[in-house]
């Protein structure tokens, strides 16, 4: 038999009451965590969001409350009168903030019953994520879950409080609009009104908050959710929330020391100290050290070791004399088994013409002289581990080397060394470093990357596509570059390859947090960017020609950046995946599996809508 609420009023929380309470009415509610029954004795562990207490049940105190008791199982809604009493000093629990008291029940009210979940919230092993994903409102009972989530609430506010302080207008921008410039597929809805029409959930508020800044807000805010239909890869969300801002007149460095102040209060909320400014670096160097656009700061960058190794040394390796020889070191990992080692090789074992050399001791008992100079070079010390990578003397050594952009630094078979290198660090930072416990919690290496090249060679579409978005400006001195580049649009020797873009990303152990550019303002420039990308102005104005007009009424500088909360959250709360701090995430296939979602719709709402629907390509 169930009870009513009545007029009976919560006076504490479940997590609160502690020794000085002793002696004090109190009323708790909440759910029975854990029931032990010592006979005579009955105790419940109530929980709500702040913890847990212990309620006592007792025969000589109250038979029939005590009786009452028995009948409780995990997960009922009870609330218990009672009052706080110390424990015995051989019953008290360290391990609990309440662990010092108890409540002594005289009065209990079952409140709701509930059936035997799939699993406890106080079970500490997980069952199958599918589970937990179904019966989400369980699993969100669980502290873990409800760490991650009051973490969330937390970072957010923060942000929201810094931007704030700092001027920053937070403003709503619609989630029915059409195709943004963030160029993957749209989550499109249908129109009832204007049959055969659609919007587009928006991939970003992009055109929306650059117009806010035509539109005189000045400094633009917004927690907003996005939304984008990809091939979900392992970690990703079709929505997602993402930190996004816009500003007037700026230079990089100030949306830089924006996101520095808000990430430093986001990282304070939950606990964490971080250090700016970050340090900042270009493209071509992250490259160059890193073989990666986003380098993990937390291993030592690559060293060129070419000059460490004889002529003689070269040939008797196969190794290409005109490219890097790059020495990935990580350290502390100590002595790798040789099972650890022959599982390097297959990694990577010729990549993009990169050939590696995996086993540093071979190498140090051939060639001792080198291997010193190696040694030194890289400044390794005993357990750190060294592999090589190198061009492959049997790749066509020289042939298209000078024939690349002479605008770029790099050549493509110095890329192909370098990136091959990067990837290869990365695997076996993960493999060996992590699992050797080489990274420390709370060890935040932010860093700013500059200067991405604007545009990207699409060898499918043989054409230069836009590299972060096509709204993102070219460097003031690379103009000239923009404007021979036109005449070469595809050609992947074009001087388009040169051109640098004032975009930045903002990178956190190797992680992408967020990234953004300095903005085209003038209308002439933005459409030579359009010229640059293939696309005719007809085309442009047809996508963007609301924007494009727009930018001819008086548009200052401007700038912004967007980055993931989700990811920011999932880090500050040491969870493992994205959809641990999500509250009702998606799946890899991108359904929600409590509500059902997708689902098909009935034939009249279809009619409506003046849809058909017909069975998607490759399922004919
Ligand atoms: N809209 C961009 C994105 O979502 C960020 C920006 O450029 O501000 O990646």
């Amino acid at each position: 038999m169930l009870d009513f609420l009545g007029d009976l009023r919560r006076t504490h929380m479940c997590g609160v009451l502690r020794a000085s309470d002793a002696g004090k009415k109190a009323v708790l509610m909440g759910w029975v965590n854990r029931r032990r029954d010592h006979g005579n004795l009955l105790f419940i562990d109530l929980r709500d969001r702040t913890g847990v207490t212990q309620i006592v049940f007792n025969t000589e105190r109250d038979r029939t409350v005590h009786e009452k008791a028995e009948t409780l199982r995990n997960e009922y809604v009870i609330a218990a009168v009672g009052t706080v009493k110390l424990r015995d000093a051989n019953t008290i629990n360290p391990n609990m903030p309440t662990g010092e008291v108890e409540l002594v029940a005289d009065e209990l009210r079952v409140l709701n019953e509930s059936k035997l979940p799939p699993f406890l919230p106080s079970d500490t092993a997980l069952t199958n994520e599918e589970t937990r994903l179904k019966y989400r409102y369980i699993d969100l009972r669980r502290d873990a879950m409800q760490f991650n989530i009051e973490t969330r609430h937390k970072v957010a506010k923060a942000i929201r409080d810094y931007l704030s302080s700092q001027g920053f207008f937070e403003i709503e921008t619609p989630f029915m609009t059409r195709s943004t410039p963030e160029g993957a597929r749209d989550y499109l809805v249908p129109s009832r009104v204007q049959p055969g029409t659609f919007y587009a959930l928006p991939q970003s508020p992009q055109m929306f908050k650059q117009i806010l800044m035509i539109s005189g807000f000045d400094r633009y805010f917004q927690i907003v959710r996005c939304f984008r239909d990809e091939d979900l890869r392992a970690d990703r969300q079709p929505e997602f929330t993402q930190i996004d801002l816009e500003m007037t007149y700026p230079q990089p460095e100030s949306v830089w020391a924006v996101v520095e102040g808000f990430l430093t209060a986001a990282f304070a909320a939950a606990g964490f100290e971080i250090e700016t400014p970050f340090p900042r670096m270009d493209y071509d160097e992250a490259i160059r050290l890193y073989g990666i656009d986003k380098p993990d700061l937390r291993l030592p960058p690559f060293t060129d070791v070419r000059d460490c190794l004889s002529s003689e040394n070269l040939s008797d390796l196969a190794i290409n004399p005109n490219l890097p020889v790059i020495a990935i070191r990580i350290p502390k990992v100590g002595e790798l088994s040789r099972k650890e080692r022959d599982d390097i090789k297959p990694m990577f074992h010729s990549k993009g013409g990169a050939r590696v050399y995996e086993d540093f001791k071979r190498i140090a008992n051939r060639y001792a002289e080198a291997a010193e100079k190696i040694s030194k070079k890289t400044n390794m010390a005993e357990g750190d581990l060294i592999v090589l990578v190198a061009g492959s003397a049997q790749a066509s050594s020289g042939e298209k080397e000078t024939a690349f952009a002479p605008h770029r630094k790099v050549t493509p078979q110095e890329l192909a060394i370098y990136t091959s290198a990067g990837l290869l660090r990365l695997a076996l930072a993960q493999k060996y470093a992590e699992q050797h416990q080489c990274f420390q919690k709370g060890d935040f290496r932010f860093l700013w990357v500059t200067n991405f090249p604007m545009f990207e060679w699409d060898e499918g579409e043989k054409q230069w596509m836009a590299a972060h978005h096509p709204f993102t400006s070219p460097h003031e001195q690379d103009m000239k570059l923009l404007e021979e580049g036109v005449e070469s649009l595809h050609d992947p020797l074009s001087p388009l390859s040169a051109v640098r873009a004032l975009a930045y990303d903002v990178v956190l152990n190797g992680t992408e947090l967020g990234s953004g550019s300095i903005r085209i303002h003038r209308q002439d420039v933005q459409s030579r960017i359009f010229r640059a990308l293939g696309m005719t102005e007809e085309e442009a104005k047809a996508r963007f020609g609301f924007f494009l007009e727009a930018l001819e009424y008086g548009t200052p500088p401007h700038g912004g950046i967007a980055l993931g909360l989700d990811r920011i959250v999932m880090i500050l709360a040491g969870a493992e995946s994205l959809r641990e701090v999500i509250p009702f995430p998606k799946t890899a296939r991108a359904v929600d599996l409590m509500v059902d979602a997708p689902t098909p719709v009935s034939e009249k709402q279809l009619r409506e809508l003046g849809i058909v629907v017909r069975k998607p390509v490759g399922q004919l």
